[in-house]
């Protein structure tokens, strides 16, 4: 789950992390009323969306007086951020930056390990900065018990190159980052930029937070992220019926059994929609492992088919230790326990264990939703043009 940036900003005051204050509109009169709280001539209005580059994007702005801070709240409400509405700004007092530096802890799956990356070269977007001048961009694995020590902090810093005077008050600025990245089981804390304000202090003016949703159990504080993320409802709507469910962006719900198939189906579908109008894409992972009952059948339906993005359903099964016909049955089942709450064409391919009579089973049903393909291949393509199709 990603936090946004007035959420992450809470969180690192909390761990003793220097940010300036911070306070959030809905509306351009919140805006007025927050400019007045602040109290500082100058403040730094920012669109708070899930999704970097505001900057560029007109996202953040200085204004310098209570009408300036309305028109400007306005106009940044009325944003959409490369797809992302903006609902929320947050307003700061503006800061007088010398240095923009850039710093980041995160989960490296490829090392199986934590790493810290640094630059002295902030305020440009990170994947900019590792294409174009990866020499400025120090990485420092880090031992995932100790961390960031005082000594791992000084060995950043040097190498990163940060001025000697202030060597000392960044390495406690990057243990106390670590102390928030490790406390809020996050899997990626960045601050970019970092910066050297004029009279020398360093501030973490934008933080980006990903916690790590399989550590939702010991953080109940967690919930006043959730009501933020219409995304997220459904994933915990999902969660609380125990189904392995990922929301993606597509329109071609997609349920298997066994994360390997559900994800080389998430591939195929992805394949099969790209010379299709408007390019459907898989839109969410659901992985039912070996429980294909009726129950686990409708729930997973009926959380795929409230999103309102998706247009069309592929159930792919390869049956091991459950059977075709079980899962078959369960489709059936399904769909009679939802009636009409199921309203999306859904293309089923069947394999492995009583495949012949898992068939005929849906044969039988003859349900109108339902259309069976015999290939991996061939019920992607149908399932991707169904959606093609349904979004006419
Ligand atoms: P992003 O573009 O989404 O990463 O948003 P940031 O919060 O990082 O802001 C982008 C840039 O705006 C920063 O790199 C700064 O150069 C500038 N900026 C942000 N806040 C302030 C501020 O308080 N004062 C000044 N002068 N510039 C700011
Ligand atoms: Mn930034």
């Amino acid at each position: 789950m990603d936090l946004l940036e007035y959420q992450a900003r809470d969180l690192f005051e909390r761990f003793g992390v220097p940010v300036l204050p911070g306070q959030i509109a809905r509306t351009p009169e919140e805006a007025r009323a927050a400019y007045v709280a602040l109290g500082t001539d100058t403040v730094v209005v920012k669109a708070q969306v899930r999704i970097g580059g505001r900057g560029k994007a007109g996202g953040v702005k200085l204004a310098h007086s209570e009408d300036e801070v309305v028109t400007t709240a306005a106009q940044i409400l009325d944003l959409t951020i490369k797809g992302h509405e903006v609902d929320v700004v947050m307003l700061s007092p503006g800061a007088s930056i010398k240095e923009e530096y850039y710093f980041s802890i995160l989960l490296d799956r490829a090392s199986r390990g934590y790493l810290a990356m640094c630059s002295v070269e902030g305020g440009v977007e990170i994947e900019t900065l590792a294409e174009e001048r990866p020499e400025a961009l120090v990485r420092v694995e880090l031992d995932a018990v100790e961390g960031i020590t005082p000594e791992v902090a000084q060995r950043i810093v040097a190498e990163a190159g940060f001025p000697e005077e202030i060597h000392g008050s960044v390495s406690e600025v990057l243990q106390k980052l670590w102390v928030a990245f490790k406390e809020s089981d996050a899997t990626l804390v960045e601050v970019n930029p970092l910066v050297q304000t004029s009279d020398g202090t360093i501030l973490a003016l934008d933080g980006k937070i990903t916690l790590d949703d399989n550590a939702d159990y010991r953080h109940p504080e967690w919930e006043q992220y959730e009501e933020t993320s219409g995304q997220v409802d459904l994933e915990r709507q999902a969660r609380e019926l125990d189904l392995n469910y990922v929301k993606l962006d597509g329109s071609v719900g997609v349920i298997g059994n066994g994360a390997g198939l559900v994800m080389s189906t998430l591939d195929v579908v992805a394949a099969a929609g790209e010379d299709l109008p408007g390019q459907p894409k898989p839109a969410n992972f659901l992985d039912i492992g070996g429980g294909a009952s009726a129950q686990v059948m409708a729930n997973g339906l009926r959380i795929i088919m409230s999103d309102p993005q998706v247009k069309s359903v592929f159930v792919n099964v390869f049956g091991g230790i459950t059977a075709c016909s079980d899962v078959a049955n369960g489709i059936v089942n399904a769909l009679e326990m939802l009636g009409d709450e199921a309203n999306l064409p859904i293309v089923v391919r069947l394999d492995g264990n009583s495949v012949d009579v898992g068939k005929a089973i849906l044969a039988e049903a003859n349900h109108p939703l339902i259309t069976v393909k015999n290939t991996m291949d061939d019920a992607a393509r149908t399932a991707a043009k169904l959606a093609a199709e349904g979004n006419n």
